[in-house]
């Protein structure tokens, strides 16, 4: 403290914040220079089998305002299943985002061996000033890229449909964010609920979200989350079950045995699922279904799908949610038939290794006694670790998330928000 105590302190302090504070701000000259405040969507077709897939443009749209990142916007925080870049005609990112899908895990069940069949995904991004090219790609389980699409883009395009602000379902505001130009924006959706239920899927979702907040590192950092719950209304009450041969008319058309796994609760109506959100502040969507039968399913930047009338909607909930927000993998094995996993690949899925490229996981909480390194995971006894003998990624009787899953989380936070 020779150099004049506090004062000297203070100084560095002070020219530290400024330096932040100018790369926060030269960030988001970076979005008004290239994008205008508003939401491009683009609507993709994932067609193909087991042997070959193909991406093709379906449509685009444009709202009102963009709710997604503002900071960071040409990297991505994990490698996803997929990727979509946008970049000027002169070969700059402009911005990027990664993904799973449906689709993806489909190419892996015996029925992907038979026959062809096609997806729907949505795609938000800042809608460009200027032209731009945009390319999705999909990676294998290799993390190899299995197919490619390029396309450009016009903004001023007639084609482009623009939706008014209000063309959505009614919703409400259930938490504020703290500074809503830097959150991280959710949306519950209802399914399966009439209008008469509406206030019961209310009660679910404040459930829900206290549950999420119960949770570290959710609970110490809840400031940065603004949360709505979509009022949207089903004309059936309970979701389709196709074991029992009942299918009901809901508002996204969910239902069980999605792929003929029983408790695979899931909907393939992904342009539906837009369009009842579009221009409402959203970037990742939990949709709560009302039924009392077990079941859900998260895809990474996709959406969260949950029952809610049980005594695991909960844990469940929170479970899902960090497969769709936090790209966390399953940390329990499953059997050793079908694996995902090779000791040639390291997954990009944060809390499980393969030990392929192990320094860049937890190793490092492993030599600081914070972590563990575990054998079984990933739907494998063998071959992939996770790092604590139990977690919230694990078994929906831990209550916690691990340490490695909560470090993720952080950043994961820190990368939306910071
Ligand atoms: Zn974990």
């Amino acid at each position: 403290m020779k150099m004049g105590g506090l004062g000297y302190l203070r100084t560095v302090i002070i020219i530290m914040c400024s330096a932040a504070g100018l790369r926060a701000q030269a960030e988001e000259l970076l979005f008004d220079r290239y994008f205008d405040d508003a939401t491009l969507r683009i609507d993709y077709t994932f067609a193909g089998d087991a042997a070959r897939q193909q991406i093709y443009v379906d449509a685009l749209s444009e709202s009102p305002r963009w709710y997604g990142r503002r900071v960071r916007l040409d990297s991505v925080p994990l490698q996803g299943n997929g990727q979509i870049t946008m970049r000027t005609l002169d070969g700059t990112i402009i911005y990027r985002h990664s993904f799973s899908t449906l689709f993806q895990e489909w190419l892996a069940t015996d029925e992907a061996k038979r026959i062809s069949r096609s997806f729907e995904n949505v795609f938000l991004m800042p809608y460009p000033k200027d032209t731009v090219d945009v390319t999705v790609k999909l990676f294998d389980f290799h993390c190899r890229q299995v197919a490619s699409l390029t396309h450009r883009v016009v903004p001023s395009d007639i084609l482009i449909r623009h939706r008014r602000a209000g063309e959505h379902e009614p919703y409400v505001t259930l938490q504020r964010a703290a500074d809503t130009t830097r959150c991280i924006n959710i949306a519950f959706v209802a399914e399966g609920y009439t209008a008469q239920e509406l206030t019961a899927y209310l009660t679910h979702c404040r459930q829900a979200m206290t549950a999420l907040f119960n949770h570290e590192p959710f609970k110490s950092r809840r400031s940065r989350f603004n949360i709505v719950a979509v009022l949207s209304t089903s004309e059936s009450s309970g979701v389709s079950e196709p074991a029992e041969g009942i299918w009901r008319n809901t508002a996204l058309g969910s239902h069980f045995d999605t792929f003929y796994s029983k408790r695979y609760l899931t909907t393939l109506n992904l342009k539906r699922l837009h369009n009842m959100v579009a221009g409402i502040p959203y970037e990742h969507l939990i949709i709560l279904a009302n039924t009392e039968h077990y079941g859900g399913g998260g895809i990474y930047n996709s959406y969260v799908l949950s029952y809610t009338r049980g005594e695991q909607f909960l844990p469940v909930v929170v479970h899902e949610f960090g497969h769709s927000f936090g790209g966390l993998g399953d940390e329990y094995p499953y059997g050793n038939d079908d694996p995902m996993y090779f000791s040639d690949t390291e997954p990009w899925e944060p809390n499980l290794t393969t030990l392929h490229n192990f320094s860049d996981k937890w190793q490092d909480l492993v030599e600081r006694g914070k972590a563990s390194l575990i054998e079984g995971g990933g739907y494998q006894e063998k071959g992939v670790y996770r790092g604590a003998p139990d977690c919230r990624m694990r078994t929906n009787s831990e209550p916690e998330f691990c340490a490695v899953c909560r470090r993720w989380l952080n950043r994961l936070i820190d990368f939306y928000t910071e």
